[in-house]
């Protein structure tokens, strides 16, 4: 396969990857690193994100270092948890023909998980220079045979006050290896680690106005009505946002706020019933970082300027595509990226595709996110709307079939019975031999859920469970 990645130097089975991945072409500062760096420069990078530089890095040390080696020859050092997760991703994916294994390692997360990754033998690490650290000084951790080192956004990493732990983790490293640094900015304290670290570095500067991939991902998550919080509280508890949430009405800002007040989220909200002055002290602690979570209507979330929101949650979808767009371009401003999610309910799901159809955008579906072990602050119900279909009949499994010699008129009577539901509540009904899968219409989903399992069919204890709408 020839292609522009493959102009470049890159191998094949990257370039393969890259094309997998819609990558048409390499970006300005692709075409300009990629060749020194295959050619065994250090490289110095003034770049942003949004430039395509994890593109470069990935792309050189799967070129340059062999896959499988049990000890890792690749680090990546990078400021936060959530840029571990994602250079490991992207790694990942360029590495889907090479084999290589590149994992994430950072604090605030079980280190036992991460040691036993380790263990299982790794190729490249993506991770924080603190939870680096912490594994080399515990032993878990070994960088004897490093032949790559890569600091992704040095400036921030600087900030962070974390110097003593990258220059740490430079010195468990061998000499002999190769280095590349990328930094939005080039201030002083970057160039002297330059200097002191690597040798004869070439200097890549990519200009603001090359930054043209769009930055905003968007998703949207099936949920209903009464699971919306639920949902947000995940989203809050894993990933941490700075978020700014919409709500279709100052009602349900006002309720929302009051929810998660309840259960000690520290949220504030934003709406044109509040006198003006309030207004503004919430806009100022949003600004100034004093809350992370802002609830708000659409006409109160203009007065809002600000760019390094990295969530924007439409907790209520809208319905019309300008203030869609309006809302999600809060977000993935300033070279930095963005998220923007929108809750939806199965009877709106029909806008995703049309904002689709009239955008070209891709709007990707998600799950709510989970992680193991954790405990929900606000816990999922059944939300009969949502699982119902157009006509409100919602799907029931019931442990109840043929080898029990009930028939489909039996089995109905036995629900309307034990259950108290109506005749013309229950509609389908398809025989299993041990189950069934009976519809039952949503105003009696909770009879039919707590009712019916309390009994016996000759003997045999009834179990009901709830299915998801087809
Ligand atoms: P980065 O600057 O590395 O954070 O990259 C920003 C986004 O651009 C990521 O989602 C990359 O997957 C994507 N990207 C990187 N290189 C290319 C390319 N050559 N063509 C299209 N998208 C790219």
């Amino acid at each position: 396969m020839i292609s522009k990645f493959t102009d470049l130097g890159i191998s094949e089975e990257v370039a393969h990857a890259m094309d997998d991945m819609g990558w048409e072409e390499p970006t300005p500062i692709q075409e300009a690193a990629i060749p020194y760096g295959l050619k065994g420069h250090d490289l110095i990078a003034q770049a942003q994100t949004g430039t395509g530089k994890t593109g470069v890095f990935g792309a050189l040390i799967l070129c340059i270092i062999p896959a499988h080696q049990k000890l890792p020859s690749a680090i990546v050092l990078v400021p936060t948890r959530e840029l571990a997760v994602q250079a490991a991703e992207e790694i990942g994916r360029l590495a889907k023909y090479t084999g290589h294994i590149c994992i994430p390692i950072y604090g605030g997360a079980s280190i036992e998980k991460q040691v036993d990754q380790l263990n299982a033998g790794v190729d490249i690490i993506a991770g924080t220079p603190g939870r680096v650290r912490d594994l080399i000084e515990r032993g878990y951790l070994n960088l004897s045979l490093i032949k790559t080192v890569v600091m992704d956004e040095s400036d921030r990493m600087l900030d962070m006050g974390f110097i003593k732990d990258i220059e740490f983790i430079f010195k468990a490293c061998p000499t002999e290896r190769r280095m590349m640094m990328f930094s939005a900015t080039m201030p002083e304290d970057i160039k002297r680690l330059a200097a002191d670290y690597m040798t004869r570095p070439k200097e890549i500067n990519v200009s603001k106005d090359e930054i043209m991939l769009d930055l905003t991902k968007q998703y949207y998550i099936s949920v209903g009505r009464r699971n919306k919080s639920w949902a947000l509280t995940r989203i809050i508890d894993i990933d941490k946002p700075k978020a700014l949430i919409f709500c279709q009405t100052i009602k349900m800002v006002d309720t929302l706020e009051q929810r998660m007040t309840e259960h000690h989220y520290k949220v504030e909200a934003l709406h044109g019933d509040m006198p003006q002055s309030r207004r503004e002290r919430v806009m100022d602690d949003f600004r100034e970082d004093k809350i992370d979570l802002l609830i708000a209507t659409d006409v109160a979330a203009r007065g809002l300027d600000i760019d390094d929101v990295s969530y924007v949650i439409n907790y209520d979808m809208p319905d019309d595509l300008d203030t869609y767009i309006h809302r999600i371009g809060r977000t993935g401003r300033a070279g930095r990226v963005g998220t923007a999610v929108s809750f939806v309910t199965s009877a709106e799901e029909y806008l995703i595709r049309e904002f689709e159809l009239r955008t070209g955008m891709k709007i990707e579906k998600r799950e709510v996110p989970e992680e193991e072990g954790m405990k929900d602050s606000i816990r999922k119900v059944t939300d009969y709307d949502q699982l119902s279909d157009p006509f409100g009949m919602v799907r029931f499994e019931i442990n109840l079939g043929k080898n029990d010699k009930v028939g489909k008129v039996s089995l109905a009577d036995y629900i309307c019975r034990t259950g108290r539901i109506m005749d013309a509540a229950v509609g389908k009904i398809q025989l299993g031999l041990n189950a069934s899968v009976v519809e039952v219409h949503r105003d009696f989903g909770n009879r039919m859920l707590m009712d019916v399992p309390r009994t016996k069919y000759r003997d045999k204890q009834i179990n009901v469970r709830v299915l998801d709408r087809k």
